[in-house]
């Protein structure tokens, strides 16, 4: 009797033991389950927000020019809000339109202009820039993203126009932008009896004026730029002021040339001078014929800068974020 009073026993006992490990077991289930659903929920709503987030940044940069508007010229970034935009004369934010000088800017500020000062130091970005035209290096600034390595990676994309270098251009003629206009330019030959620049049927002259001052040539450099397809089309070019008229023709044969010593010899006892720029070209090749005269800052770097740097540019801008 005894015996089979302690088995009964042991058996509760056992019954009691087994139940509570069950108990145990499902609501350390439960528990987890709950846990993981927390989990995804919250991930999705990171999710979403750094998706609408990511695409509200892009559009912020391409669309304001930045507080303060003129952030490019501090000297500490800390306490600016970075934007891209060009504005106008009127200070009128030109819409999808981006500056090339903030850009540079943004490259070497990178991590306290977007990852500290838009991302709170806690999103991980990349902005790249790829001009249509592949005669341009594409720029590609921020944190390196490798799609493989992160699992969720967000990519904003917008056509932008960047002005490049095209402030540089004292001169910018562009067959796409021709007009009747460029026949009725000044030109010095005009007073000229045999060397006039009236353009016939067969010929067509665009002459340009500009002025130097001899000081500007100790900040810049003089250098007329064919477009590619402008060379060998039978192009002439005459380079010449107000004070020495020239009719000595140089054949467009040649992308890059180099004005500075002309100008040095001509600005030697004359604090500026007003030049001429006069280019012939035959009419039947007229829609190939691109060029700009450009000053370009000593300091640069100019053996990479061909035609299409010193024109407004179409582009792909492209954000990427995710997560550390
Ligand atoms: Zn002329």
């Amino acid at each position: 009797m005894m015996l089979l009073k302690e088995s009964k026993g042991m058996l509760f006992s056992t019954e009691f033991l087994l139940t509570i490990i069950l108990l145990v077991l499902i609501i350390g289930i439960i528990a987890n389950l709950m846990d993981r659903t927390d989990e995804k929920i919250l991930n999705s709503m990171k999710t979403n927000n750094l998706e609408s987030y990511s695409s509200k940044v892009a559009d912020s940069l391409i669309n304001s020019p930045g507080s303060p508007e003129n952030w490019e010229k501090l000297s500490s970034f800390n306490n600016v809000i970075p934007g891209l935009s060009l504005q106008n004369e009127n200070k009128e934010t030109i819409l999808n339109t981006i500056s090339f000088k903030k850009i540079k800017i943004l490259t070497s500020n990178y991590d306290t202009l977007i990852t500290k000062n838009i991302f709170n130091n806690e999103i991980k970005s990349s902005i790249a820039i790829y001009p249509f035209n592949t005669e341009i290096e594409p720029i590609i600034i921020g944190e390196e993203i490798n799609n493989q390595e992160h699992s969720t990676v967000f990519i904003v994309n917008r056509t932008v126009k960047c002005d490049f270098l095209s402030e540089l251009a004292i001169i910018s003629f562009n067959n796409e932008n021709y007009n009747e206009d460029y026949l009725n330019s000044l030109c010095n030959h005009d007073s000229l009896n045999n060397f006039s620049h009236e353009s016939t049927e067969n010929y067509l002259w665009i002459c340009n004026e500009f002025k130097v001052k001899r000081k500007d040539l100790d900040y810049n450099d003089y250098y007329l730029i064919f477009d590619e397809e402008s060379i060998n089309i039978g192009g002439l070019w005459i380079l010449d002021n107000t004070k020495r008229i020239s009719t000595a023709e140089n054949h467009i044969n040649n992308v890059k040339i180099d004005l500075n010593s002309y100008l040095e010899e001509n600005l030697e006892n004359n604090s500026e001078l007003i030049f001429y720029l006069h280019c012939k070209v035959p009419s039947n090749n007229k829609n190939k014929l691109n060029y700009v005269l450009v000053a370009i800052p000593k300091e640069m770097e100019v053996d990479n800068l061909n035609f299409p740097y010193f024109i407004s540019q179409t582009c792909q801008f492209i954000l990427k974020t995710t997560y550390y």
